[in-house]
């Protein structure tokens, strides 16, 4: 492996380069076009209309998809209906097998899936390989668990499947986000229409095939890919009795007023502005990774992301230095090499959002900090930053900037840190840095945050529910309360 080591930076630290290791992507075919999946079938849409899903490293279009209007939403909607007679009747045994076996296809098809997920959403292929693909197969396999347990998952109440669930994704975690929403649904004896994100279709519709693989029954699982209007679409279709969203607050507010009074259940997965707390008695270096982790894993894109560093004051100095040290080993650029840590935004119009949120808080008077680094020439991309002088005012503190940018805040004291972490629209997540287990708990029941991460960050398991107060919605995903979204109780 050629090894040439590059001129010392700033700080004073050698840095090595690493050869180029880029995934291959031979194995991956993609097509020119994609249909919806409905039925079982892939169906030319009636819409006859197709949107291109770009590749955000190289902005080269690797598929047209097809958008789907109302008429395909209904057929859809119909199809899902339909296969839940039988499929809601289905003993949990069967239900659990044909889980399971879709579980086993993805992890059969894992590279296929990571590839094709770093392709179109721009996240480095270490991520999709290691975390995205992995926990998504590993959903299936948690809820295929339960399908035949639902008695002991609900003692002494009597689960009923609900009926089609209507299920809208982001384009963040696309094959993960699917799954969080499909497995409980299907394991519960629903069937599902599925939106995925306009930027990030492919994963969802090789998860189409992996179905039909399986053998699932036709209708069981619908992918309808479009814009917004899909989503639409689908979430109001008076067919559905579920609808689960994951995406913006100003999104999930127009879907909570379009289903009021529809006697649709409703789940709400939104937007955060997490506090990431570091106590002057944390074990530094651990910090810094989690800090790191916090908010560049997967560029920022992570609802739960530490965006806001809240540090006590007397540990400032140190940290900063630290963490400044740390950005500039970060590797950003291809994210099909390896060696990646941060890939692309991904989308133009993301890039644009972060842009100016950035500006905002230039404008408004913090000081920026971004590491030298190489950036392609095509492609979009935004440097790992780092905002300090940030007054909790800016639009920096209290926005949700969902890119690489962090803004650093102080405090004083344990009271003062929970007053500045809840300050905050959103409740999403949050993490705590300290070596007393005792502050940790004192914390934990003070945070207005569905999540709180103790000396870690970004720990996810098919066990643990997730979900948010506030505007970061309601109901929560994961788990036994992941499971209890999709069934009626008596
Ligand atoms: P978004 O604009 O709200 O989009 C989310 C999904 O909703 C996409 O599939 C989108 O389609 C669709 N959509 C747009 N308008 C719609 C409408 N009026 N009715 C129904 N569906 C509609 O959010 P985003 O920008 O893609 O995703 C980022 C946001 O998601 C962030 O705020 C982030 O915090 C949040 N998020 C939350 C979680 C969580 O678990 N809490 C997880 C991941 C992301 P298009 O793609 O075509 O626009
Ligand atoms: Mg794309």
């Amino acid at each position: 492996m050629a090894i040439a080591k590059r001129p010392s930076t700033e700080m004073g630290q050698r840095l090595f380069e690493y050869a180029a290791a880029p995934e291959a992507t031979d194995h991956l075919k993609i097509a020119d076009s994609y249909a919806l999946f409905v039925g079982g079938r892939f169906v030319e849409p009636h819409s006859r209309r197709r949107f291109a899903t770009v590749n955000p490293a190289t902005e080269e279009t690797l598929s047209e998809v097809a958008e789907a209007d109302e008429t395909d939403v209904d057929r859809a909607v119909t199809a899902a209906a339909d296969a839940f007679r039988s499929w809601s009747r289905l003993s949990g045994a069967k239900r659990a097998r044909y889980i399971f076996r879709l579980s086993r296809l993805m992890q059969e098809r894992a590279r296929e899936l990571a590839v094709l997920e770093t392709m179109d959403g721009g996240k480095p292929i270490k991520e999709s390989r290691d975390v995205d693909v992995p926990l998504a197969a590993a959903h299936f396999f948690y809820y295929a668990g339960w399908a035949d347990k639902l008695e002991w998952a609900f003692p002494n109440r009597r689960p009923r499947p609900l009926g089609v669930a209507a299920q809208v994704i982001p384009w963040n975690f696309p094959l993960l986000m699917l799954a969080w929403k499909i497995a409980p649904a299907l394991a519960a004896g629903n069937t599902v229409v599925l939106k995925p994100a306009e930027t990030t279709p492919l994963s969802a519709l090789a998860f189409a095939d992996i179905c039909q693989q399986a053998d699932l029954p036709p209708g069981v699982v619908n992918i309808v890919t479009g814009a917004g209007s899909t989503g639409a679409a689908v979430v109001g279709h008076p067919g559905v009795r579920k609808v689960a969203f994951t995406g913006s607050t100003e999104v999930g507010k127009q879907i909570q007023r379009a289903t009021a009074g529809s006697g649709k259940h409703l789940t709400l997965e939104l937007g955060g502005k997490a506090a990431n707390i570091v106590f002057e008695d944390a074990p530094l270096d651990q910090a810094i990774e989690g800090i790191v982790n916090g908010i560049y894993f997967n560029q920022g894109h992570v609802c739960c992301a530490g965006s806001r560093l809240l540090v006590q004051e007397s540990i400032v100095e140190p940290l900063l230095a630290k963490l400044k040290s740390r950005l500039g080993t970060l590797r950003v650029g291809d994210p099909l090499d390896k060696n990646t840590d941060v890939g692309a935004i991904n989308s133009r119009a993301q890039l644009e959002k972060i842009e100016g949120l950035v500006n905002s808080g230039i404008e408004e008077g913090a000081e920026i900090y971004q590491p030298e680094c190489h950036l392609p020439e095509r492609g979009y991309w935004f440097r790992p930053t780092i905002f300090t002088n940030v007054a909790q005012s800016y639009r920096i503190a209290r926005e949700e900037i969902f890119g690489p940018v962090l803004s650093v805040l102080t405090f004083r004291t344990p009271d003062e840190a929970v007053e500045k972490a809840n300050n905050t629209p959103y409740g999403l997540s949050a993490g705590v840095w300290t070596d007393k287990g005792s502050r940790i708990l004192w914390l934990v029941e003070r945070m207005r945050a569905g999540v709180v991460w103790a000396n870690t960050f970004n720990r996810f398991d098919p066990t643990s529910p997730f979900g948010g107060y506030k505007e970061s919605g309601f109901g929560r995903e994961g788990g036994l309360h992941g499971l209890a979204a999709y069934v009626e109780l008596n």
